[in-house]
């Protein structure tokens, strides 16, 4: 487990400026925190550093949103709506989930067992000023690429 304290957006680009690199598809990260705590941003700025150059949506009320970057696949979830973790079958994430693309889970708990199990697991906790971001793995393919960050 890596620990970073992320000050500003700044931090939080920088974070993901040093991840990206080591991202190669298929890798699967769940993103968690409280409602405000930086997931969506931190989406944001690794699928920019992935080189894409337009807007980056919240994928609240569409489920997810795709990204086609120089550097692969996106996928980018929030699962906060869903009601039953069964629409993810509605809008077929077992085919989704068999492609070789890097998938950014915001609300992995709400998707239960019909999600691809995660190589990364960010947590991100605002404190008093700034935010605590802890990031472990949680496959092979996961600890490998901590080694390296
Ligand atoms: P979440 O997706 O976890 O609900 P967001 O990414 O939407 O949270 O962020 C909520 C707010 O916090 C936004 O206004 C965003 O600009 C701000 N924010 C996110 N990360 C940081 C950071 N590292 N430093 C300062 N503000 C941040
Ligand atoms: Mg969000």
């Amino acid at each position: 487990m890596l620990n970073y304290r992320l000050q500003t957006e700044n931090d939080t680009d920088a974070f993901c400026q040093k991840l990206l690199p080591l991202l190669e598809s298929p890798c699967v990260i769940y993103l968690h925190g409280d409602l405000g705590a930086g997931k969506t941003t931190l989406s944001q700025y690794l699928i920019r550093a992935a080189g894409h150059k337009g807007p980056v949506k919240s994928p609240t009320y569409t489920l997810f949103e795709e990204y086609q970057t120089p550097h692969g696949h996106f996928y980018h979830f929030d699962l906060y709506r869903l009601k039953d973790a069964e629409e993810l079958i509605f809008i077929g994430i077992e085919d989704i989930a068999k492609e070789k693309a890097i998938f950014l889970i915001e609300w992995p708990e709400q998707g239960a067992e019909y999600l691809p199990n995660a190589d990364l697991a960010v947590y991100i906790k605002l404190a008093q000023t700034d935010r605590e971001l802890s990031i472990e793995s949680t496959s092979e393919k996961g600890s490998k690429l901590l080694e390296q960050l």
